[in-house]
């Protein structure tokens, strides 16, 4: 931690300061520039509160230099972790693609759905059994049947399912039928569901909160690695900013940030993000272009008629053409899809 003080800094402050941070524990070292001093202050402990130094009067500004995330961090594991589930490898050399409908539906929808899903290369199902919805009105999922029929679904077209968990309640069931476990956005920060989460023998892959910086995110994964689950895969799903042109602000550069913080894979959902069919496609791009480890889509033979998130939605022939793309882009980058 770095501490600079005020310009105009006493003496005396100066000594209560260093007092303090020893009393805090930390061993202090201290630097006199032309125009301030600046404490290096060493030992931190990772849930350190800043503030408390922040707050001492002669105090101007305190920087952390570790960060509070550990288990996550690339500095405690340098290589990438590879989320392999059935054989299917997340943050390898091949851009995994998981596509579905928001919700299913019927089997019928998701049984042609998987074998779209498949036929252009997908390696992962993705539906929602039960849904996160805004308002306690909408189509709230079919629970277990729904999981069921994506079991069989996913299964006929030798796909992985990936379907998202709201509560710890759900999670033994839904362990039954998915290979891995979603946590939507909307319970990014449910402390006690990451915990359960990290005694799961199934990979986990965590949304990106509507409003959470990319330490929180992180954060919130350190939560799940710190119960004992290593097989955390990030997504990023847009964030609310005040645009309004589209569903949520798509932060590509989390990719990047992510990639050089973190050794866990981390994938993008341009669907969500975006919220608008038109832009999907671009964005998938753009984010295999930036390091995406995965690509999430949501796609429906009928979207007019979807249940939830139809307009976000590709046909079909849409999701056709985007895996031809970003074949391409990925060969551009020396990976594959
Ligand atoms: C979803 O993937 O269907 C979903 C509800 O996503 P999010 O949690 O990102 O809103
Ligand atoms: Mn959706």
């Amino acid at each position: 931690m770095v501490v600079v003080l005020e310009k105009n800094v006493t003496e005396q402050q100066i000594e209560e300061i260093i007092r303090h941070l020893v009393d805090f524990g930390f061993d202090v070292h201290k630097s006199t520039g032309i125009e301030q001093i600046v404490l290096g202050a060493i030992g931190v402990k990772p849930d350190f509160d800043i503030r408390k130094v922040k707050v001492l009067d002669g105090v101007q500004e305190v920087y952390r230099i570790t960060e509070p995330f550990k288990l996550a961090s690339r500095t405690f594991k340098k290589e990438n972790t590879v989320v392999d589930v059935k054989g299917v490898k997340i943050g390898g050399n091949e851009v995994v693609v998981m596509a579905g409908p928001c919700s299913v539906e019927s089997e019928e929808q998701i049984f042609s759905l998987a074998g779209t899903v498949a036929k252009f290369g997908g390696k992962i199902l993705r539906g929602g059994a039960f849904k996160p919805r805004t308002s306690p009105y909408s189509f709230q999922g079919l629970g277990e049947e729904g999981l069921k029929m994506m079991r069989q679904a996913a299964d006929k077209y030798n796909l992985l399912v990936v379907t998202e968990v709201m509560q710890i309640e759900q999670i033994a069931l839904i362990e039954e039928y998915a290979d891995i476990l979603q946590v939507g956005a909307r319970n990014m920060q449910n402390y006690p569901f990451l915990k359960e989460l990290g005694k799961s023998s199934k990979p986990v892959m965590l949304k990106r909160g509507l409003a959470a910086t990319i330490e929180e995110w992180m954060m919130s994964a350190e939560y799940i690695l710190a119960s004992g689950n290593r097989d955390v895969i990030l997504c990023e799903r847009g964030i609310r900013t005040f645009e309004t042109y589209t569903r949520n602000t798509f932060d590509l550069s989390a990719i990047p940030v992510v990639h050089k913080k973190s050794h866990l894979p981390v994938i993008a959902d341009p669907s969500h993000a975006t919220g608008y069919r038109d832009q999907v496609i671009p964005m998938a791009r753009a984010a295999v272009a930036a390091g995406a480890d995965a690509i999430m889509v949501e796609i429906h033979s009928n979207p007019e008629k979807a249940l939830s998130d139809g307009p976000q939605s590709l046909y079909p022939e849409q999701y056709e053409r985007m895996m031809l793309e970003l074949k391409a882009i990925a060969a551009a980058i020396g990976r594959t899809v």
